[in-house]
């Protein structure tokens, strides 16, 4: 079976990790945690990378962080994975759901304007499948109203619009470093951000809310969100290679292109950004769900991987509410196909025979 996915580990990633093992620092503090965290924020261009057990409660630390919770609208795509929902709903708040755009995929700065109350106090965009949102727009948008802009770049590793990459424009940005995405800590995630109070409230809250100076007393309620030495050596390893990852994702996805777009399938976008391939996407205008999930049956038959997008957050039963036509389009249709590093030639081009055989082009 050609898998969609799967972490990229080598030599490399087994001395660091085994050195991490026997150093004894298996816990929080250690080496490798500092190393992680500085690496992240160069790599980003930004100036503190705050490290986490995972991307979802980076993104609900990144909520508490800001002061958003109950009484509070947050702004999100209707179409992301639902861990952008979930951490909105555990702070308390309200996620509201505003469509996308056809053309990136990614939430529509008109269905935010819309979508704007006196509740309103922050905006969510995700870089979905490794497209930036329209930053520009949004933060002005944000700007003019006095909204926090909290950036979901889970998937979106090194992404940018011109020179500033994802994770960056907002007052911060949430990855996941979960064994699918752009390089993995097994599970783990990070914030980054620009501001130097924030970065200290982020890690205040991430360990219990402890005071610095008298040990064990605490003011308020707060967390253990950590991210463990062993996950961080992980971590430094794939940071080692993160280029190379990208390059191989890129070319990947160039020779998914070369097959699949003349057969009048659209690949993944590239509008005003400078995207990475966390996914190939395959979008098949007019394709029902029924018939994306027989296409997806087929292909499996034949030994291919496959994932259908992910289900409109309007439609699940703890979410429902109003339908957001693009969004409900585009998850009807689209697909990821595999998508990893080390995928050979050979096997993209039988993923691209399957594929648009399933699907009858
Ligand atoms: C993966 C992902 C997350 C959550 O990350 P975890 O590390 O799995 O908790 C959040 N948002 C989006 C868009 C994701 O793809």
């Amino acid at each position: 079976m050609i898998p969609v996915s799967r972490p990229f580990i080598s030599e490399l990633e087994i001395s660091l990790v085994t050195d991490a093992v026997r150093s004894t620092w298996v816990s929080s503090i250690g080496p490798y945690m500092d190393q992680f965290e500085h690496m992240f924020a160069e790599f980003c261009g930004v100036k503190h990378a705050v490290a986490v057990s995972n991307g979802t409660v980076g993104l609900h630390l990144a909520l508490v962080a800001l002061g958003i919770g109950t009484g509070d609208e947050v702004i999100i795509p209707d179409l992301t994975f639902v861990a952008t929902a979930n951490a909105v709903r555990v702070s308390g708040a309200v996620p509201v759901f505003a469509d996308v755009c056809r053309d990136t995929y990614c939430i529509d700065p008109a269905a935010i304007r819309r979508l704007l109350t006196p509740k309103t106090r922050a905006i969510m965009p995700v870089h979905l499948y490794g497209h930036p949102a329209n930053m520009p727009v949004i933060l002005e948008i944000a700007r003019s109203n006095g909204l926090v802009v909290i950036e979901d770049a889970a998937e979106a590793h090194g992404a940018a619009i011109g020179e500033t990459r994802t994770g960056t424009f907002g007052h911060c940005g949430v990855f996941s470093f979960y064994g699918n995405k752009i390089i993995t800590t097994g599970e783990g995630g990070a914030i980054t951000t620009n501001d130097d109070g924030l970065n200290v409230r982020l890690r205040y809250l991430r360990d219990h809310a402890m005071s610095k100076d008298i040990r064990y007393w605490h003011t308020e309620v707060g967390f253990n969100y950590r991210m463990t030495n062993l996950q961080a050596a992980l971590g430094v390893a794939q940071l080692k290679q993160v280029d190379q990852f990208l390059n191989a994702r890129a070319e990947i996805l160039d020779r998914y292109r070369k097959k699949l777009e003349p057969a009048g399938i659209e690949c993944n976008p590239v509008v005003d950004a400078r995207p990475v391939n966390w996914l190939v996407t395959a979008v098949v205008d007019g394709l029902s769900r029924a018939g994306r999930d027989a296409a997806m049956g087929a292909m499996r038959e034949a030994e291919v991987d496959s994932r259908p997008f992910f289900y409109p957050m309007s439609m699940l039963p703890m979410y429902q509410s109003e339908r957001r036509p693009v969004a409900w389009q585009l998850s009807e249709s689209g697909f990821n196909l595999p998508t990893f590093v080390g995928m050979t030639r050979q096997q993209i081009d039988l993923v691209c025979e399957q594929f648009l055989k399933a699907v009858g082009r």
